[in-house]
């Protein structure tokens, strides 16, 4: 972001204004964790500011700050159409299409307010009228540390943003461990525990809040794991019926096509779940190293992503699905195949 932007979204930001800070359809750590630390970033300037989210999240996002003030659009539309109506501000984050918010899509097209992106995937669209857009980024959450430093107020930063923008970074680099993870990721991440980010428990209320019934459908995803070792690939896949048989929740399936990824010699890993009511099958790609899943899912699977990490859909029902990927592979073998 180049300075002359920084000095016009200061000043924007001087005078008290309505601000509305939008994250993706079906919000992530870095997706929530961005919004609500911006949200009480702002707040403390006396704006009037509300985060709309496209729909609703997984529970082991809900005790973040600030949580209890977050509309859901698919469940409030009414509300949430007439306060973008009425925003003269509308930040966001961790996306680079408005297509992203799914049903939000056309309010947000539609509402005359100032646009700020701030966002880490590639090829941003150009809706904006200010893009701090990073692909090089390891997530949302640390351009907003980030951003927050270009308007000179580091010191603004509380334990409750902290606490946000570490659950974000610590979610989207798979606990500082993805390539995206830098040096400065470590020390913005330092300051953050240093203003009141308490890492552990964090890290707990994350990560160790499974039920009993998630831990199953996990058991039944890894029964379900086959792999293509002359491809270096490896998937899952689980059927509604599966899901239903488990008490499946929302984001109960979340982090399960990195245990593809952890097998020894694999590359690609995808997981495959249907989804009866709205009649797709989601899928999530993950690879290590130069091999882009995110040119693979725009190809084949309506979707994008990072490099190492992107997500897709599917209409043609599960097996059929399945079917294609394990058809398609081979176009890729010069990448996959073990040199
Ligand atoms: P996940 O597999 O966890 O849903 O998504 C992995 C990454 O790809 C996330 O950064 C997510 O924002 C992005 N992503 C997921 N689905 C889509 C999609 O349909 N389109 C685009 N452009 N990105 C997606
Ligand atoms: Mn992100």
């Amino acid at each position: 972001m180049i300075k002359a932007q920084i000095a016009e979204i200061k000043e924007l930001l001087a005078t008290p204004k309505h601000i509305v800070v939008v994250p993706h359809k079906n919000p992530d750590g870095d997706a929530m964790g961005s919004t609500l630390g911006l949200y009480q970033y702002l707040k403390a300037y006396n704006h009037s500011v509300v985060v709309i989210a496209p729909n609703d999240y997984p529970d082991f996002l809900k005790w973040l700050p600030g949580n209890d003030s977050v509309l859901i659009f698919e469940s409030h539309e009414e509300d949430s159409e007439a306060l973008i109506h009425n925003a003269n501000l509308i930040f966001t984050l961790d996306f680079n299409a408005l297509h992203r918010t799914g049903g939000m899509t056309e309010v947000l097209e539609n509402s005359k307010a100032t646009k700020i992106m701030i966002d880490h995937h590639q090829q941003p669209d150009d809706y904006a009228k200010y893009t701090y857009s990073d692909a090089g980024m390891s997530s949302t959450c640390e351009m907003i540390y980030n951003f927050i430093e270009f308007l000179g107020d580091l010191d603004k930063i509380d334990s409750t943003i902290a606490t946000c923008l570490y659950a974000g970074i610590m979610t989207d680099t798979g606990s500082f461990r993805f390539p995206s993870t830098t040096g400065r990721t470590h020390e913005i991440v330092g300051d953050l525990i240093a203003k009141g980010a308490n890492n552990a428990e964090i890290h707990n209320n994350v990560f160790d809040t499974n039920s009993y019934s998630r831990l199953q459908l996990l058991g039944r995803a890894m029964q379900n794991l086959k792999v293509i070792p002359e491809l270096r690939t490896a998937y899952i896949t689980l059927s509604q019926a599966e899901l239903d048989e488990f008490n499946f929740k929302k984001g109960d399936t979340e982090g399960f096509v990195n245990y593809g990824l952890s097998l020894k010699g694999i590359i690609f890993a995808a997981i495959f779940i249907e989804n009866q009511q709205e009649n797709i099958v989601k899928v999530s790609l993950r690879s290590k190293g130069s091999f882009s899943v995110n040119q693979f899912s725009r190809a084949h699977f309506s979707g994008g992503g990072h490099d190492n990490a992107a997500g897709g859909r599917s209409e043609d029902g599960l097996k059929t699905t399945v079917d294609k990927f394990i058809s398609i592979l081979p176009q890729y073998k010069d990448e996959l195949s073990p040199k």
